[in-house]
């Protein structure tokens, strides 16, 4: 008989995604430490920090590119923290939590077409007839606003912002229940960073996908987040609802952040004494 795992009190059966004390150590250093929040079912949470302030590497954890030190996830009451038993238990998870990544350039395969970049992962998810798999593929990419042409073509033939449309309609072919977007739109241009914006909020409203937005920019989570995360040399500084925390902020370091993005009458001089002060 296989051993039993032993049951972590920290697993929960709630509804949604709930991380509770993630830890990450790389040797002497500490990535991310004590790190909790929950994300309620199609709700939007957002991830703020400097870099290197562990954003990645949390969420890393969570889709399992990386394995935790300590701490515990569960999506709907699944346990995500043990080590999945067998093929169908990682693709299962695989396909529950669906990532985006910053660089529309890189997470394309250069030699597949967009149609056939979003076909892979049905196929790999869905047993599905070609005809259904065909009609999906196209539905899915009118989603994001592409079309037979662009089905067609290679990744190279398209813009940065149509390449991270390709990759938003990857994500969403699994069906996922959470979607991590880890500075997706940080590579784009201010306009073409307003559509894909508009686009993820439609998209939520329409797939009931819960979010993590992960970024080091306020101006995108004021408008994409109901909930903030505030993350400061791998812990939380603060949290709660995105209104609250921009407008008044509790911790020096969210003040700081917030004080941090250019604006009229910004003094960076004086940004960067608050900041020596903060981390002295
Ligand atoms: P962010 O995404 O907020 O910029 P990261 O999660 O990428 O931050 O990094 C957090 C810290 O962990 C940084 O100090 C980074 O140098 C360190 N780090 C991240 N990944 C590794 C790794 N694979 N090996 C060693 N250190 C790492
Ligand atoms: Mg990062």
């Amino acid at each position: 008989m296989p051993p039993r795992r032993r049951r972590d009190p920290a697993v929960t059966s709630a509804p949604g995604l709930v991380v509770r004390g993630l830890r990450k150590t790389y040797g002497a250093h500490t990535a991310v430490d004590d790190v909790s929040f929950t994300l309620a079912p199609g709700s939007s949470l957002g991830i703020v920090g400097e870099s290197g302030s562990g954003k990645t590497t949390t969420v890393r954890m969570l889709v399992g590119l990386e394995r935790a030190d300590a701490g515990t996830v569960t999506l709907d009451g699944r346990d995500r923290s043990a080590r999945p038993r067998g093929r169908s238990e990682r693709l299962a998870r695989a396909r529950e939590i669906q990532m985006v990544f910053q660089d529309p350039y890189l997470s394309l395969d250069p030699r597949v077409t967009v149609g056939g970049c979003v076909d892979e992962v049905l196929r790999l998810h869905f047993r599905l007839a070609p005809a259904a798999r065909r009609a999906r593929v196209a539905e899915l990419l009118d989603q994001v606003g592409l079309g037979p042409r662009e089905a067609a073509a290679l990744p190279r033939a398209l813009s940065g912002g149509q390449r991270q449309r390709v990759a938003i309609a990857r994500a969403l072919a699994a069906e996922p229940r959470v979607l991590v977007l880890d500075e997706a739109v940080a590579a784009l241009d201010v306009s073409i960073q307003a559509q894909i914006l508009e686009l993820l909020t439609r998209i939520r409203r329409e797939a009931g996908v819960g979010y993590l937005f992960v970024t080091h920019d306020l101006g995108v989570v004021r408008h994409v987040t109901d909930d903030l995360v505030v993350l400061h040399h791998g812990r939380i500084a603060e949290s709660g609802p995105t209104s609250r925390v921009l407008t008044t902020p509790e911790h020096p370091y969210t003040r700081l952040l917030l004080d941090s993005v250019p604006r009229r009458g910004w003094d960076p001089a004086r940004i960067a004494q608050q900041r020596a002060a903060a981390s002295g």
